[in-house]
């Protein structure tokens, strides 16, 4: 099933991080200008603000005709001591006060590893961590949505590794206020991918869909992301599995590169709406 041609904006996101040096309110004038009807706000673009102010900065957003489809993120889980592990469920509880004042549906969890902490331990400690901030969640009408992050992250930043397991957390967990985030970055090379893509939405979990490209060499492991159509992933195909499945929600452009941030954003912001129009 290959995906329908992309005629419009109407279903383009972008991540904060992605033109990482504009200011959120930079963010929202310069993607509204542009055309851009969605932004997931990562919380670095929030830092310092108190809830009265994140709750205007939400206003600033719908007021400009954009829709905040995420906070980004949440996570972390595993810990060495139970105090490190209590430190996260603050930082996730902080984060669900964020997104609830903001007007964010859902907030991307990046669910952690530590080196040193055995990955089943550490997948252990993310199912628990994600069950105990459940009851704030549910009571805040915030999703959590995990995000399986590459193998190549397993080492520090996520235990989390294929579609597949975040799907078995789902229905592990069993809550309707637990959900993916479904990257091409981190999915594009499973085998299992289309299968896992239609079990996802089948457990009403595909939560939001984030597109960038797999570059060839790779420079940094976390900082250098392609554009769309710079690099080898079938972002065309990935998406046409995801609508197949159901999923009509943002197509959420997220790139993190140093190449990128060194370009003036004004013509990065360009560059990004002609790849997203040509080969998304
Ligand atoms: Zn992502």
């Amino acid at each position: 099933m290959s995906a329908s041609e992309i005629k419009d904006l109407s279903r383009l996101a972008i991540h904060t991080i992605t033109t990482k040096g504009w200011t959120l309110e930079q963010c929202v004038e310069n993607f509204s200008a542009a055309g851009v009807k969605g932004i997931t706000v990562w919380r670095q673009a929030l830092e310092g603000r108190s809830d009265a102010a994140i709750a205007e900065a939400g206003k600033r957003i719908r007021d400009s005709g954009l829709s905040t489809v995420a906070l980004c993120r949440g996570g972390f889980f595993p810990g060495k001591t139970e105090a490190d592990r209590n430190k996260a469920l603050d930082d996730n509880r902080r984060a669900i006060a964020e997104a609830a004042a903001l007007g964010a549906p859902l907030i991307v969890l990046v669910c952690g590893a530590v080196p040193g902490i055995p990955l089943e331990d550490a997948r252990k400690q993310i199912a628990d961590g994600i069950a105990a901030v459940l009851p704030e969640a549910s009571a805040a009408k915030v999703k959590l949505s995990i995000e399986p992050l590459h193998p190549m992250y397993a080492g520090d930043r996520s235990a989390v590794n294929t579609l597949g397991q975040a799907n078995d957390l789902v229905e592990q967990l069993g809550s309707p206020w637990v959900g993916v985030a479904a990257d091409v970055f981190h999915l594009w090379w499973d085998p299992a991918l289309e299968a896992e893509i239609a079990r996802c939405a089948k457990l009403g979990a595909l939560d939001a869909f984030h597109i960038c490209d797999w570059l060839s060499p790779m420079a940094d492991m976390l900082n250098d992301r392609g554009l769309m159509g710079e690099g080898c992933i079938p972002i065309k195909k990935i998406r046409g599995w995801v609508e197949a499945a159901g999923f009509n929600g943002f197509n959420e452009v997220e790139v993190f590169s140093h190449r990128h941030w060194a370009r003036d954003p004004k013509d990065f912001l360009a560059d990004i709406v002609s790849s997203y129009l040509k080969y998304s």
